[in-house]
């Protein structure tokens, strides 16, 4: 089965592994590590002040609680107490990466009137500090008043800063004085500064880190980025399907205007078609009545010379239908071969010709006429038995400029019914419109 990858189906999917994600950053257990578990930290060991053991003033009450005293009853140097957790094992230069947790959850309990318990952590940053100097692994503290701790506490981490007299003691460079705990080798608990004939109780119940397994910050980075990289995927798909697309479009409007084109040269052909006469390549009668229309429209004056074959079913039955067809294209060649440019010539029908001859005198067009006449007269055409006698009559009238053109045929047609009746090969020319009857020419 095809996966449905439609696009409200993969924005629901998105959602949902984004609320899942979402849900499952905040079910998901944090990162816990409980220095007091047995195995994870050396110690803890009792100091004072300078670090050092002192099983006299500072002793344990139980050391399975981690529940400690300290009472100093004369004033000495560095009076202070407290216990250490040693993160370094074998190698004392590598320790513990608390870089990965954020918070550090804390039960005290303490009896005493110090003004506050530091919670300390120290780094062992290669860079400057010295195995044998253990104060020079760069110490890092925070300050609680007992009021603060009455209550288990939950410190940042970032609460632990480098404090002023370690900057001033090791005098480094400003960025080796910044807080990290990336190689932490002891964290602390201790009352510093005691005065003499004091007693100080201090038990620790509590000292776990905690933190994310996945910073938070970069999952929501993950989901931005997935969301980005997706809303990128459907912007380019959607771009990829428009190009092919416009392509296609573009295909087929080139294909359109291709086959427009096609269409175009094929409509003209076929229009040159309907107003040619296929046997003897002149207009027939649809071309010469557009063209007479044209004329009549531009209101031109004109002469009309029908053209008419004698006795032409005569020449079908003795030389044959074939041959009869040959004469109409001889005669048909022998008038257009004897025209001007301006003249209009076509097959009115059967064996009838007509000839427009645009702004001539009826007078001229007789006398083309009879040139025409002459001509077919002379054409030589044989058939099986000998020269085939040709000849033609004409009818000329006159169409005058804004006359009608019906009318014009109409006398052309009288006149040239006058050359049969008078013989035939002949011109006869209508001159109704200054006399009565058709004269004879020629
Ligand atoms: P007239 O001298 O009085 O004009 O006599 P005609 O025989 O020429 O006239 P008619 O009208 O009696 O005959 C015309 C003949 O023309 C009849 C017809 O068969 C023939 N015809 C018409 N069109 C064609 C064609 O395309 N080819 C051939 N071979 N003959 C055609
Ligand atoms: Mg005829
Ligand atoms: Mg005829």
């Amino acid at each position: 089965m095809k996966p449905n990858l439609s696009y409200p189906s993969l924005l629901t999917a998105g959602i949902a592994l984004t609320l899942a994600t979402l849900a499952g950053l905040e079910l998901l257990p944090a990162r816990t590590l409980d220095l007091k578990a047995p195995g994870v930290a050396n110690g803890p060991y009792l100091v004072t002040a300078d670090g050092k053991q002192d099983g006299h003033n500072v002793r344990w009450l139980d050391e399975k609680r981690l529940h400690l005293r300290c009472h100093y009853p004369e004033a000495k140097p560095f009076m202070g107490c407290g216990l250490t957790f040693v993160l370094t094992h074998q190698d004392p230069t590598r320790g513990m990466d608390l870089s990965r947790y954020d918070k550090l959850n804390l039960e005290l309990v303490y009896k005493g009137n110090a003004p506050s318990v530091r919670l300390a952590a120290r780094n062992f940053d290669p860079r400057f500090a010295k195995v044998e100097d253990a104060n020079s692994a760069r110490f890092h503290s925070v300050n609680l008043r007992p009021r603060d701790i009455t209550k288990p506490v939950a410190l940042e981490l970032s609460e632990l800063t480098v404090p002023e007299w370690w900057i001033h003691q090791y005098n480094l460079d400003r960025a080796y004085n910044r807080p990290s705990l990336e190689n932490a080798s002891a964290v602390s608990i201790d009352i510093p500064y005691l005065e003499a004939g004091q007693t100080h109780e201090l038990e620790v119940r509590r000292l776990t880190l905690e933190g994310q397994w996945i910073s938070h910050d970069r999952v929501y980075l993950g989901i931005l980025c997935s969301w980005l990289l997706g809303a990128s995927l459907v912007v380019l798909r959607g771009w990829g399907q428009l190009r092919v697309s416009h392509r296609r479009q573009q295909r087929e409007i080139d294909a359109l205007t291709l086959r427009t084109r096609q269409l175009r040269i094929e409509q003209e052909q076929l229009r040159r078609l309907a107003t040619i006469d296929e046997l003897t390549g002149v207009l027939n009668r649809r071309g010469l009545e557009q063209a007479l229309d044209d004329l009549e429209e531009q209101a031109h004056g004109m002469t009309l010379v029908l053209v008419d074959i004698d006795h032409f079913k005569r020449i079908n039955d003795r030389f044959g239908h074939d041959r009869g067809d040959e004469v109409l294209r001889r005669v048909a060649a022998v008038v257009a071969g004897n025209l001007r440019a301006s003249d209009i010539f076509g097959r009115w029908g059967g064996e009838e010709f007509l000839i427009a001859c645009r702004g001539t005198r009826i007078r001229d067009a007789a006398r083309l006429a009879e040139k025409l006449r002459e001509r077919i007269e002379r054409s030589e055409i044989t058939g099986p038995v000998g020269r085939i006698e040709l000849t033609a009559s004409f009818g000329v009238a006159l169409a005058p400029p804004g006359g009608s053109t019906a009318d014009a045929l109409k006398r052309a047609d009288a006149a040239l019914y006058a050359a049969k009746d008078a013989g035939r090969n002949r011109v006869e020319m209508d001159t109704s419109l200054q006399s009565d009857s058709p004269t004879t020419v020629g």
